[in-house]
């Protein structure tokens, strides 16, 4: 094992000059910091995302290309000697102007990715400017040269002993040399096409990285320090949590703590790397140590909140005391490539929830032809604007009582899709959109305050 750390800057953490200086600053005070992976600026692949989608109001799409200009204008004009990087800069942005004048004709999941994957190809080229200009001797890396991908678009699945391969190959000796900046969330197919991992990608591809240089320590510096007991913009009083292990962190990853992608720790796991969560505004804050054994494993742990759910709930008297259903219904799902995360079952129904979307945004859908073959079996119905609330924490499988405690405080809400011991980890329900983050503030006033 090297004793490099690899460290991840999110998109917040880039937002403008003074927030990536701070970011070099956090290179600078580490000396074993050989990588640093970047997210896009802040807001740049949501505007992105909305050009991939297709605009087809000219006007609003030159406002859209005016706004990327002028986030990434704002960064170039402090920087001390801008030329060849503004070039870069813009030969990417006329890249945009194209592929978004292409999807407003017709959008497809290949050109969205095309078409996100700039920003971070923007920000590395600016980051790696300013560090260079604070005296660090760094070079910007294209990671599609190493981030191999399968051909799923929005959703590239990583090929992880090519990515090993192709990082000893060309991305470690590099290392050695200088402190290499390259970008998150991107990476190619075998034809070299650009793929994404998916929103939030970032922190997924530091850890892939990261477990393909053999790296000692893996860092995501964010905007907030450290896991917190629940989202803090939720709950005002959550609290930081020092040290936390990496299945509770997966958990709470998985149930959309949106602090960490959910498959992030996935790479971390593999490879016993110990990762740290803090903050690039606050770095003297300190933050969150993720790590295979830790001192406590307390009842509960933390509140997640997913949202834009989808739920079919299937329903059919055929399903009562006969075999084979399930297995129907699964047999078109599959078919139709239909994930599903969530399922509960009663005599004659089934609820499901599908599995989170890609880097198209949205909340996910049924598919017209899965519903129809569906339908030939049974009813079928489709409800959105729901929220996956969930309680993570150790061994409640074997713990009596908090169920009580938990749905008393919930007893005024109408709580759907109830999963509940399946799990010693975790429990989970869907409620409405608009009532999600009362019940996570109840929750946690409840649970955590006391
Ligand atoms: P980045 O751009 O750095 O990847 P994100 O916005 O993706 O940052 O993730 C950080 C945000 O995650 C925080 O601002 C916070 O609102 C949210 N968040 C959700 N759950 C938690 C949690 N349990 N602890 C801390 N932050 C959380
Ligand atoms: N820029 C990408 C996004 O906004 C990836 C990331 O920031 O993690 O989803
Ligand atoms: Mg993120």
């Amino acid at each position: 094992m090297s004793n490099f750390n690899v460290a991840k800057f999110g998109g917040t953490s880039v937002a403008n000059f003074e927030a990536m200086s701070r970011c070099a600053a956090i290179i600078e005070s580490n000396p074993n910091t050989k990588l640093v992976v970047s997210s896009a600026c802040s807001g740049v692949t949501n505007l992105l995302v909305e050009l991939a989608n297709g605009v087809q109001d000219q006007e609003h799409r030159s406002e859209i290309l005016k706004q990327l200009a002028e986030i990434h204008d704002s960064i170039l004009n402090q920087l001390n000697d801008p030329t060849q990087t503004a070039s870069d800069v813009y030969s990417i942005l006329d890249t945009v102007t194209s592929l978004a004048e292409a999807a407003s004709i017709q959008a497809s999941n290949k050109l969205t990715d095309h078409l996100v994957a700039c920003g971070e190809l923007m920000s590395t080229f600016i980051l790696t400017q300013l560090m260079k200009e604070r005296g660090i001797n760094a070079v910007r890396f294209d990671i599609r040269d190493v981030l191999r991908t399968d051909n799923n678009f929005g959703k590239g699945e990583p090929e992880v002993e090519t990515i090993a391969q192709l990082a000893q190959q060309s991305l470690v000796p590099l290392c050695h040399d200088y402190v290499v900046v390259t970008q998150g969330f991107i990476g190619s197919d075998e034809e070299g096409n650009t793929t994404t991992l998916g929103r939030g990608g970032s922190d997924y591809s530091a850890a892939l990285i990261a477990e393909a240089v053999k790296a000692a320590g893996l860092e995501i510096w964010t905007d907030v320090p450290g896991i917190y007991t629940t989202d803090p913009r939720i709950a005002a009083k959550a609290s930081p949590i020092p040290e936390i292990s990496f299945s509770e962190a997966s958990e709470m990853a998985n149930f959309g703590a949106k602090i960490l992608h959910p498959s992030t720790l996935v790479p971390a796991l593999r490879h016993d790397i110990p990762v740290f969560v803090g903050s690039s505004k606050e770095p003297e804050k300190g933050g969150t140590w993720i790590r295979h054994k830790v001192e406590s494993s307390p009842l509960f742990r933390a509140l997640a909140l997913r949202c834009n759910q989808t739920m079919v709930t299937l329903r059919s008297a055929k399903m009562f005391h006969a075999y084979g259903f399930l297995a129907k219904v699964f047999e078109i799902l599959a078919k139709h490539k239909v994930s599903v995360d969530l399922i509960t079952t009663s005599e004659i129904s089934v609820s499901l929830t599908l599995d989170q979307t890609d880097t198209s945004g949205g909340a996910p859908q049924l598919p017209e032809a899965a519903r129809l073959e569906l339908e030939e079996l049974c009813t079928v119905e489709v409800e959105h604007n729901l929220c996956l609330v969930a309680l993570i924490g150790n061994n409640m499988s074997e713990s009596k009582g908090y169920a009580k405690q938990v749905f008393g405080t919930l007893e005024d809400f109408n709580l759907r899709m109830i999963c509940y011991g399946a799990s010693p980890h975790n429990l989970c329900f869907l409620v409405h959109e608009s009532v999600s983050k009362l019940a996570i503030q109840k929750l946690h006033t409840e649970l955590f305050e006391g």
